[in-house]
């Protein structure tokens, strides 16, 4: 790739724009071709804190932030971009996505997909969705699993990172983990062969192998079903437990010797309370959460992705499908939600899209977030520093800040007043490369 050597330091803002836009924007540490760029803000969110700054400049150096502040001076030679009507917030970061999926309100809608569309294909629609989360201002998701594509997130993280395709920085997960009988595709003839939607694994060695596999070809983290058929009883959601200890403890241990961490998906008590048995590092749905796993995952750390627009989304249509738990689990989760956030659990913003509609909007999440008790610069935090910690990526991520990667949004209003700003993202920089501009 042509690393700048066809720009002067003449290039005009217009044609840099254009330029990094198409993703030919010199790397960082280009040398004296690499100039700086100031971003003016209106408004500055940092991520990190409470404080607005009014007429702030972000210094971009490269890929990295050189220095953020109010009044601060910007060099002669500095390619300017006015932000200076609009409110500035570093890139967002959506924990829970699955970018080989387009959609599966029902069981039908996901079999679909896996009988109808080969890999290949869902590999290239996976890159328009990536696309699609990046103009909307995600700079980064955790993909939490292909639903049966195999490998092909690492595929389309490789493509992204090497400039092919534009998108997020990814962190992949690959197959995700199950056991025999417990995920789709199920309720087919035995005479048949059917694609899995995960990595069908049981036994304790057996696991520790398929996590081995899962690091070899490229799993970022590892994912796993800890449990599946939710129930009520005496008000609490209940479920059936996929692995047992030995299992689950094996995955995670084998996981984490490996420098892997651990999402688990658990809906009701039961599975939740296994996965923290187990060590999971992040709590997926976690709808069934009561005071005593909330006070477990508080005292351990462990993050929390509740994904609520989705249990919304797909509740009707799962209720119409003979599956009217799924409405009720609306309105528990809005309760655990209440009480994870008085006690202190790290709540990450995670949506679940690919499980709905990509065109749907993945920022939609944070209107739920505030009404169900998050103030705005909690819910933005959840989406930048507090989701740039799950991921370990402090140092790089999830804030404007000197040091860290230039990864900024701007919308036209205040989203302290109006969370759904986030909605409609109007300028969206990548590790200082212009990717929308409107
Ligand atoms: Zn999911």
């Amino acid at each position: 790739m042509n690393k700048g050597g066809s720009m002067s330091t003449h290039t005009s803002p217009r044609r840099l724009a254009a330029l990094v836009g198409l993703g030919l924007a010199m790397a960082s540490g280009a040398g004296a071709e690499s100039r700086a760029v100031a971003v003016r803000c209106g408004r500055l969110i940092d991520g990190k804190t409470d404080e607005v700054l009014k007429d702030a400049v972000v210094l971009v150096a490269g890929e990295r932030i050189q220095a953020v502040g109010a009044g601060l001076a910007v060099p002669a030679d500095a390619t300017v971009i006015d932000l200076g009507r609009s409110t500035c917030l570093p890139g967002l970061i959506d924990n829970h996505t699955h970018l080989l999926l387009q959609g599966d309100i029902t069981a039908a809608d996901y079999d679909e997909q896996l009988l109808k569309e080969s890999i290949p294909f869902r590999a290239i629609r996976a890159t328009v969705a990536a696309r699609t989360a990046l103009q909307n201002g995600f700079t980064t998701l955790r993909d939490l699993e292909t639903e049966g594509a195999m490998y092909a997130d690492v595929d389309v993280k490789t493509a992204i990172s090497r400039g092919i395709v534009p998108g997020p920085r990814l962190f992949v997960a690959t197959r995700a983990l199950a056991p025999t009988g417990t995920y789709p595709l199920l309720g087919y003839s035995w005479e048949l062969r059917m694609p899995e939607g995960v990595q069908i694994v049981d036994g304790a060695d057996n696991l520790r192998r398929a996590v081995r596999e899962q690091v070899k070809y490229g799993a970022d983290w590892i994912k796993y079903y800890s449990d599946r058929r939710y129930y009520l009883k005496d008000g609490v959601l209940r479920s059936w437990v996929n692995f047992t200890d030995e299992e689950a403890k094996a995955l995670v241990d084998e996981a984490h010797r490996l420098g892997r961490r651990v999402a688990a998906h658990a809906i009701g008590r039961d599975g939740i309370a296994s996965a923290l048995r187990a060590g999971a590092d992040t709590i997926e749905h976690g709808d069934g959460l009561d005071d005593e796993t909330i006070d477990l995952m508080v005292r351990r750390g462990v993050y929390w992705c509740p994904t609520i627009y989705v249990g919304a989304y797909v509740a009707e249509g799962r209720a119409a499908a003979g599956a009217p738990i799924w409405k009720t689990m609306v309105d528990l989760e809005r309760q655990a939600f209440g009480k994870a956030l008085r006690k202190g659990v790290r709540i990450s913003f995670g949506t679940d899209a690919g499980g709905y509609a990509w065109t749907e909007g993945q920022a939609r999440e944070f209107s739920y977030m505030v009404r169900y008790g998050m103030s705005p610069m909690q819910a933005i935090r959840s989406a930048t520093s507090v989701a740039a910690a799950l991921l370990d990526q402090q140092d790089n991520l999830g804030a404007l800040e000197a040091g860290r990667l230039a990864d900024l949004i701007a919308v036209a209003g205040d989203p302290l007043t109006d969370i759904t700003e986030l909605e409609r993202v109007r300028f969206v920089m990548k590790g200082g490369a212009v990717v929308k501009r409107e």
